[in-house]
């Protein structure tokens, strides 16, 4: 490990004290290696790595100042996130440079491949797919094949089966829900 240069200068506080400069190995030392990754053990802001930088007086983006330390290009207002999907990676090849206009492209996109999106997503389809016909519901119901042969067959769950097959559902499903709103009677 290559120590960064030591600086002496007035810290934050008014003191006079000395600091190490951040070295791209003195960054890395403290982090847990996983693969290829570099996994940050450090302060996380806003999901980010962050460390203190004495001479900016800031905390800084880890990953960005990496880059820097590299001599890569660092803009202003882009962003630096890891590309193997584990935002507290700060290795230097798993580093991406985005603009500002992609990132927010790139964190939507994140967010509608979230699981709790996709979890909604199938609660749709599967409620789609327990409008059966009538016909598929006496199927289910009268037929002598096995639950898990008619599932199949009906291209539903095997739950959906045993449930019609229990009565616990279809009961719902044969009443007419306006009936009670087309009683005589019942509008106001
Ligand atoms: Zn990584």
């Amino acid at each position: 490990m290559t120590p960064g240069r030591i600086y002496y200068c007035r810290l934050p506080s008014g003191r006079l004290g000395s600091y190490t400069e951040h070295s791209v190995e003195s960054l890395l030392a403290g982090c847990e290696d996983l693969g290829d990754c570099r996994l940050w053990r450090g302060y996380v802001g806003n999901g980010t790595p962050l460390v203190y930088d004495f001479a900016s007086d800031k905390m800084v983006s880890v990953r960005r100042l990496i880059r820097e330390i590299l001599g890569q290009t660092v803009q202003t207002g882009n962003y630096y996130p890891s590309s193997c999907g584990d935002p507290l990676c700060v290795a230097p090849e798993h580093t991406i440079s985005r603009t500002q206009r992609l990132h927010a492209k790139a964190m939507n996109r994140a967010l509608s491949e979230s699981p709790a999106t996709e979890q909604i997503r199938r609660a749709k389809i599967s409620t789609a797919k327990r409008l059966l016909s009538d016909e598929q519901i006496s199927e289910i119901i009268s037929s002598d094949e096995d639950g898990p042969t008619v599932a199949a067959r009906l291209g539903v769950s095997r739950s959906t089966v045993s449930k019609y097959r229990r009565g616990e559902r279809g009961v719902y499903r044969a009443a007419n829900p306006w009936a009670a709103l087309l009683m005589p009677g019942a509008a106001r």
